[in-house]
């Protein structure tokens, strides 16, 4: 686990206030401070922890955690924006800020019990991003497959089975661990999380948890992607986050509040690409070429409507399932808008960048601008957090007003049987 340090900023632009105009300049700043280390941390593939001490000081970590619980309650709307300026800088940070405030930590503050919401607000609120454990190496787009088990014990239950793809994997402090769980008789419930705290600093290792390999990825080289493995891991059965409506339907009701994170990943696509854009309006100033500035080409002017346009849009839909949040007694934003918005600011975002790499020629090319960086980091948005083709069996049947089962039987896959193997440790 790598040391926090400080690095110097002027702390008289970090202002710690909910109002959203203070929240948007402290973001600012801060990315302002972010853009020039980002190639560091993608080049030495290293988590940014410099960035992370910066954004727990300035209250960006765990902003959505009500105040209550020592967070600013902050709507999710403000969130995006926030995470868009971040963005525009540094990818790796902004997808920090989405995991501390969105997803993992908004299922436990929704569902958890008061004690798991003290327990867990204070660790995210000093820097930790949760990692959120779902996908399994043969449950991907079909998570309700997974078949890590957690099998009741007295007061305790007994996880077994192994995640992959696990952002923050060995950086995460919290983790929410997806898993079918079994009463002491083996009978299953449905699906819950549970709450796994591992800190090796602070000496929390629990025994059974250990972080696997570490995926090389062409993108957000910083953020470590690593399997997890559950041997026999005791978890307190106080850690089990149990929606309101039960097991049966829990995981439908986990799964809403990763929807929040849906937008989320949406925005940070977004704010790539409006860095991007921001380069190559410059740029196109700049650079001349048949002894005029590129800008006064019409090619490249259409180009440039477009990229706009599309931003433009994108932004729209965002914000607009962003507000959906806390409307018709819902706590997270609406599914189909969540889908919409992470689907075509995901597709748009990476035509953008491509659009400004292409603008630079070869400069776009080298890694002496950016755009290659952002180029491979933007190209992760249609796959991580619901690929666009899930989501676009999501909209379809919401459209047809449809149930859209892709299982050969028609059945939903949480039926589906758990191998015995599984039950136990090997
Ligand atoms: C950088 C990164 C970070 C991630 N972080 C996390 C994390 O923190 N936690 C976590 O739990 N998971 C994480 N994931 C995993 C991610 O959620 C899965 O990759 C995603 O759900 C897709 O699963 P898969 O990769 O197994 O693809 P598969 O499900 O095997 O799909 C392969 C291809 O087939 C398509 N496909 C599958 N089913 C259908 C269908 N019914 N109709 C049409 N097309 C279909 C998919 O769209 C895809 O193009 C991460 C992934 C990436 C890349």
């Amino acid at each position: 686990m790598g040391i926090l340090v400080k690095t110097p900023l002027d702390s008289t632009l970090l202002t710690r206030s909910t109002h959203p105009e203070n929240l948007l300049s402290t973001a600012k700043a801060l990315a302002e401070s972010f853009a020039g280390r980002a190639a560091q941390f993608d080049q030495s593939r290293s988590y940014c922890w410099e960035n992370v001490q910066q954004m727990a000081d300035a209250g960006l970590m765990g902003m959505t955690i009500p105040s209550k619980w020592g967070g600013q309650g902050v709507s999710f709307l403000d969130t995006v924006r926030v995470v868009e300026e971040i963005a525009k800088a540094c990818t790796l940070s902004a997808r920090i800020i989405v995991e501390s405030n969105m997803g993992g930590i908004s299922a436990i503050m929704a569902y958890g019990t008061d004690e798991q919401r003290a327990y867990c607000a204070p660790i995210v609120l000093a820097g930790d991003k949760p990692a959120i454990c779902i996908t399994e190496p043969d449950a991907g787009s079909a998570a309700t497959e997974m078949q890590t088990s957690a099998r009741r014990n007295g007061d305790h239950y007994i996880l077994n089975g192994t995640k992959h793809w696990i952002t923050g994997g060995g950086v995460s402090k919290l983790h929410l661990v997806f898993a079918r769980v079994f009463d002491e008789v083996g009978s299953a419930l449905g699906i819950g999380g549970f709450i796994v705290h591992r800190d090796p600093t602070s000496g929390i290792e629990p025994a059974g948890f250990e972080i696997g390999r570490r995926e090389r990825t062409m993108g957000l080289c910083g953020m470590p992607e690593t399997e997890l493995h559950f041997k026999d891991l005791k978890v307190d059965a106080a850690m089990a986050v149990i929606p309101p409506s039960g097991l049966k339907r829990g995981f439908a009701e986990l799964m809403d509040a990763y929807n929040s994170q849906r937008i989320g990943a949406g925005t940070i696509a977004l704010g790539v690409a409006a860095g991007a854009f921001d380069h190559a309006r410059r740029y196109l100033k700049q650079r001349q070429q048949f002894g005029r500035p590129l800008a006064e080409f019409q090619g490249l002017q259409w180009m440039l409507a477009d990229m706009d346009t599309g931003l433009h849009a994108a932004r729209l839909l965002l914000h607009d399932a962003a507000r959906t949040a806390g409307r018709d007694g819902r706590i997270f934003p609406d599914k189909t808008a969540a889908a919409r918005a992470k689907l075509f600011a995901s597709e748009t975002a990476i035509k953008v960048v491509n659009d400004a790499l292409q603008m630079f020629g070869a400069r776009g090319f080298g890694d002496q601008e950016p755009l290659e960086r952002m180029y491979r980091d933007v190209r992760m948005f249609t796959i991580g957090g619901g690929t666009a083709q899930i989501l676009r069996t999501q909209i379809a049947g919401q459209v047809l007003d449809m149930k859209t089962p892709q299982t050969r039987s028609g059945y939903d896959s949480v039926e589906i049987e758990l191998k015995p193997s599984l039950l136990a440790a090997e």
